[in-house]
């Protein structure tokens, strides 16, 4: 017996990373069973700011399909969704958007950092502190509408099925704090319409980037993809930032904010490989290269079942699309039923008898 309803996404701005599994797909693959789970590719949403690399939405909606597949999200139990094929998700977003205040929006801290992001991506140098909020309010300006707006479509996207959990990484959690605050006010001006949705954040909230940046992210380069093969999963490891006190094998390490070590500590199954290599490194009888070579072979087990699943779906391609076709079929009839609701609630229907 499912509990509960799940609604989670991805935008399909390409393939999918070691973050994003320990963020937040770990989480969906295990509570299939538990919940009845929509995961929708956010494709309307992804045009926010790729406008220009359309095409790289188009292929990408097949490629993140086909990510899920491979990690073991199964469309006999859950329901695979294309946003745009359900034109609810704008129809709710509009509504919302009528529901929420401008400064709910403006305030959102997730929304100032990535639009902060998107400025230093395309100034090509990073803003310093002191001129960040200038740099926002500068930059608003040149955001498109439906960037600064998408907090707003992701609430609808929430909502529209109803869900009572989102699992997600923690850059989301504002935005689910907001989604319940606009279902709050729905439900408030209106009439009960829908659940108050709750985040679950993965077993990394925020896994770093292999440069050492704050968060591994398709957009900053610094990623290593589920789909990736060998090689080029162990030469992005002999890349990887390290300790940067630290210049000779002999020299005593950090661990703490090491990204290699937290890469093992995520990855790697061996726990005593672990606890060995740390014990050594703080001590200086270990050099990096050692530990690097030890992580890409642990990444490259943890990958393989991943790897082998990926490329037996890639095989079929009928396959991934039935799954799509059939999970947004479903879900088109929970989003027309839920519409039917909002706009009775609403006052909006009707008029002509
Ligand atoms: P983009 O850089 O294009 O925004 P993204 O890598 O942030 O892409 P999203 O599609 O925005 O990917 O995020 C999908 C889900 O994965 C969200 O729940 C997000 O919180 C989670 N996620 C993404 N990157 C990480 C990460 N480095 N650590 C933990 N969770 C992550
Ligand atoms: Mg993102």
């Amino acid at each position: 017996m499912k509990t509960g309803r799940i609604l989670t996404g991805i935008r399909p701005t390409g393939p999918l990373h070691l973050g994003h599994y320990v963020g937040a797909l770990e989480n969906w693959v295990k509570l299939q069973d538990e919940y009845d789970c929509f995961f929708l590719i956010a494709d309307y949403q992804a045009l926010g700011d790729h406008l220009d690399e359309v095409a790289r939405i188009r292929r990408s909606v097949i490629e993140v399909a086909l990510d899920w597949l491979a990690v073991g999200l199964d469309p006999e139990r859950s329901t695979f969704v294309i946003q745009s094929y359900v034109p609810e998700h704008a129809e709710l977003a509009l509504l919302l958007s009528m529901v929420t205040p401008y400064s709910w929006v403006a305030r959102n801290p997730t929304l100032k950092a990535e639009i902060d992001e998107l400025a230093a991506r395309r100034t090509g140098r990073p803003v310093p502190p002191e001129q960040v909020e200038n740099f926002i309010a500068g930059e608003l300006s040149t955001v498109s509408l439906g960037f600064f707006n998408y907090p707003v479509s992701q609430a609808a996207d929430i909502l529209l099925p109803k869900a009572d959990l989102v699992p997600v990484g923690e850059d989301q959690r504002p935005h689910i704090e907001m989604t319940r605050e606009i279902a709050r006010r729905f439900n408030r001006l209106f009439r009960e319409t829908f659940p108050e949705p709750e985040a679950l954040v993965g077993r990394v909230p925020r896994l770093v980037g292999t440069d050492g940046q704050a968060k591994m992210s398709k957009s900053l380069d610094n990623a290593i993809y589920l789909g990736d093969d060998e090689v080029t999963v162990t030469a992005r490891v002999m890349r990887m930032y390290t300790d940067p006190t630290r210049i000779h094998a002999t020299d005593p390490g950090h661990v703490e904010g090491n990204p290699v070590f937290m890469y093992h500590d995520a990855f790697n199954a061996n726990k005593e490989e672990v606890e060995e290599l740390k014990a050594r490194y703080v001590v200086g009888k270990v050099g990096d290269v050692e530990v690097k070579k030890r992580l890409g072979r642990a990444l490259n087990a943890f990958l393989d079942p991943i790897r082998e699943r990926r490329a037996r779906y890639a095989a079929n391609p009928d396959l991934v699309k039935d799954a799509l076709l059939s999970g947004t079929a479903r879900a088109k009839k929970v989003a027309e039923e839920t519409m039917r609701q909002v706009r009775d609630a609403m006052g909006i229907s009707g008029y002509t008898g």
